[in-house]
């Protein structure tokens, strides 16, 4: 997994982000102020803006996404996600990524969200999708799937892990001052993960 993959990651996340924002923001106005779809669409059209610069490996893209997320995107989301993809940045490195590498650089986008937010499996946050995507990916590496087959592993994990938070009641981020009435709706940043990993597992298999 080289710069010519996170490149095409990164393209193919920010028209998934693009053609989903209305989703997105649906999903957000249910049980939060209705920007996520927005602040991931202005996010990722400002990295969209410097793909064509020049980068010195997978890392380097990760780098710039991340920094660029931390100063476009304002609430939760965008220090949520470019602390996620520095950790992802740093993890992967600028060599050719293996499988291996792959779930490590996953795993390490996901302590950094956990810890910026805080929140459990089973708060109904974008941890819910993130954890099992983890867990996915690094049981696939271990038996010895290609970073392809890890990234689609990890993808569809997480979007089962969105699914789960329709029963859970919100308990971090602004969906928990809803209560019980959070109950019923899916979180929106578990959808927005799902739709970056899926983005990651499509470049792969380009
Ligand atoms: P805001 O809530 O500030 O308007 P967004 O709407 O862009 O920000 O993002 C909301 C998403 O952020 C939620 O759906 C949830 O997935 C995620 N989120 C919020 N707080 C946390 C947290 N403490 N830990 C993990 N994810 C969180
Ligand atoms: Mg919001
Ligand atoms: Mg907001």
């Amino acid at each position: 997994m080289d710069t010519a993959w996170a490149v095409r990651w990164v393209r193919a996340a920010a028209d998934a982000v693009a053609e989903h924002r209305a989703e997105l923001v649906d999903l957000d106005r249910a049980i939060g102020d209705g920007d996520h779809g927005e602040n991931m669409d202005r996010g990722f059209t400002a990295v969209r803006e410097k793909l064509d610069d020049e980068f010195t490996g997978p890392g380097a893209v990760l780098k710039m996404v991340a920094m660029t997320l931390m100063s476009k995107v304002g609430g939760a989301a965008g220090p949520l996600y470019g602390t996620a993809f520095l950790r992802a940045a740093t993890s992967l490195g600028d060599d050719d990524a293996s499988a291996e590498a792959v779930a490590a650089m996953l795993a390490a986008a996901r302590d950094g969200v956990v810890s910026r937010g805080k929140a459990e499996v089973g708060d109904a946050t974008m941890v819910d999708a993130w954890t099992p995507a983890v867990d996915a990916a690094v049981q696939a590496a271990s038996s010895g799937a290609s970073p392809a087959d890890v990234l689609t592993a990890a993808a569809d994990a997480a979007q089962t892990g969105a699914e789960s938070t329709d029963a859970l009641q919100a308990r971090k981020g602004r969906a928990s001052y809803l209560g019980e009435r959070s109950i019923g709706h899916r979180d929106p940043g578990a959808v927005s993960t799902v739709l970056l990993l899926r983005a990651a597992a499509s470049a792969a298999s380009a």
